[in-house]
């Protein structure tokens, strides 16, 4: 597989350090509010990114971590009257909902910021003795940015502007793009953090967010490894700053590749709270769209490019067309398919796994190779459909649909798009929360996660429903 390379500028091949699995961080969310729409372009594409590598044989390990504690977790927990931990294990949970909704695969691990604390001030103590970091009188720890040589490198910053910005010190998280300055490690402790605090050898504080990645990437993928990952926006200051704490600690590169997903947009802007066009997965379920139609709009454009959600049809109303399109391409894929699974004789969908062993994609090969070439994910839908046009399903053997449909569903895997039930399925009567449950138990089933499925199985249950494993997907009947 080959992805654009944001140090390089350059689209390179991947391949594993160690020969064997494909080892990547992705730059989790910070808890402190339901996720929008934005956040989901870029753990669904991280998410494409995986399948597509491992439907194409290359087994991965993927990190995603948690940001539990930063200035804006505190912030928001403190104002809710919430202790740091109820307010962001709400906000995980809603976290992981949202992801079995729109079916993300669960990362390999999910560390939390707030329970490496003891690596974080490891790694700052290592810091401070190799000069990279200095105590400031008030008990707070900086990175000193004019000590490492490589700073810059990713974010391309001019070396002049770096020396003469570089006298500052910033304790905020989140700073301003043309500002260079020493960086917080370690905040101390001030009133409005209330109880988060901890002892470190510089006095009570808590860790700076930059800090927190570096020693999870440590951690658990080493000194080096294959891939990071992150919106566009962490280019910097995080990732550069991450580079200079891990690489300062470890004297070795910290990732073989870096890839950034440009932002989406929302009717053609920056999506805020006060422009009203901030969107949750909540808000366009309960508007009737469907997490997978979601998921549709938001591969719908190249990584690479900015992606503008059509909210709003030309008088203003929100009629949300993006969605409307999504759902009409959804049901196109679903009716072939039906045709296809009717003339193979077999109407099950082929599972995951078996789609992991499947070499040649027949008619849709060409769309899964378009995921190898930089994860075009709108040329492989393209393709997809051109495929769709060109095949003849009546003029196929039973063994030729068969072997079409999975070319199909490999495809189709690799987006991670789940098709709606064809009219006249059972799934189709239940209700949509049923349905929505039944989803998130499939989900969770594919993940391995049992004691979630059979939670859910309880939960579906409860709720009047009985759900059915088929060979491989599962049918819904009221219960008697
Ligand atoms: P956060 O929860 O703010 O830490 O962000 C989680 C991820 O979403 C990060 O990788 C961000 O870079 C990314 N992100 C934030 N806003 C957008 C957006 N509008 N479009 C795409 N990705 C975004
Ligand atoms: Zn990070």
């Amino acid at each position: 597989m080959r992805l654009f390379d944001t140090m390089t500028r350059e689209v390179r091949e991947l391949a594993p350090r160690d020969g064997k699995t494909f080892r990547f961080y992705c730059c989790g969310p910070t808890v402190y509010g339901p996720a929008h729409i934005g956040n989901f372009r870029t753990f669904v594409l991280q998410d494409v990114f995986r399948r597509s590598l491992e439907l194409s044989g290359q087994a991965t390990f993927h990190v995603r971590n948690l940001t539990d504690v930063d200035d804006k977790t505190i912030r928001d927990s403190q104002a809710s009257g919430r202790t740091l931990k109820e307010f962001t294990d709400h906000w995980r949970d809603r976290f992981h909902h949202d992801c079995d909704q729109l079916n993300l695969l669960r990362p390999h691990l999910e560390p939390s910021a707030v329970e490496h604390i003891p690596h974080q001030i490891a790694m700052i103590a290592e810091l401070i003795e190799k000069g990279h970091a200095y105590a400031s009188a008030d008990g707070s720890v900086y990175y000193r940015v004019a000590s490492f040589e490589g700073y810059g490198r990713l974010s391309r910053l001019d070396q002049r502007e770096l020396k003469e910005g570089a006298s500052g010190a910033v304790a905020d998280d989140e700073y301003d793009k043309d500002s260079v300055s020493d960086f917080a490690l370690w905040k101390a402790r001030r009133d409005e953090d209330g109880d988060n605090w901890w002892d470190s050898p510089w006095g009570q504080g808590r860790p700076g967010w930059h800090l927190e990645c570096s020693a999870m990437c440590r951690e658990y993928l080493g000194d080096s490894f294959d891939l990071h990952s992150g919106g566009v926006d962490l280019v910097f200051p995080h990732h550069e700053n991450e580079i200079a704490q891990s690489e300062a600690c470890t004297g070795h590169v910290m990732a073989d590749h870096w890839f950034h997903l440009t932002h989406l947009l929302v009717d053609g802007g920056k999506m805020s709270k006060s422009l009203g066009n901030f969107y949750t997965l909540d808000q366009l379920a309960k508007a009737g769209f469907s997490p997978a139609e979601l998921r549709y709009v938001l591969i719908s454009a190249h990584y690479r490019q900015p992606l503008n959600f059509v909210a709003k049809d030309a008088d203003g109303n929100e009629t949300f067309p993006a969605l409307l399109g999504a759902r009409q391409a959804l049901q196109r894929l679903a009716k072939f398919d039906a045709a296809l699974a009717a003339r193979s004789g077999d109407p099950d969908i082929p599972p995951y796994e078996a789609l992991l062993t499947v070499k040649e994609g027949g008619s849709f090969q060409s769309a899964f190779e378009s995921l190898q070439n930089d994860l075009n994910t709108p040329e492989a839908l393209g393709r997809v459909f051109t495929a769709i046009k060109a095949v003849k399903v009546d003029a196929l053997s039973p063994d030729e649909a068969a072997s079409e449909r999975m070319g199909l569903h490999r495809v189709l895997a690799a987006l991670g798009l789940l098709l709606p039930a064809t009219a006249g399925e059972e799934t189709a009567e239940a209700p949509a929360e049923i349905a929505a449950l039944a989803e998130a138990r499939r989900a969770a089933k594919a993940a391995k996660d049992w004691p979630e499925a059979d939670r859910l199985r309880n939960e579906i249950s409860a709720l009047g429903w009985e759900v059915k494993d088929t060979k491989e997907g599962y049918e819904l009947c009221p219960k008697n």
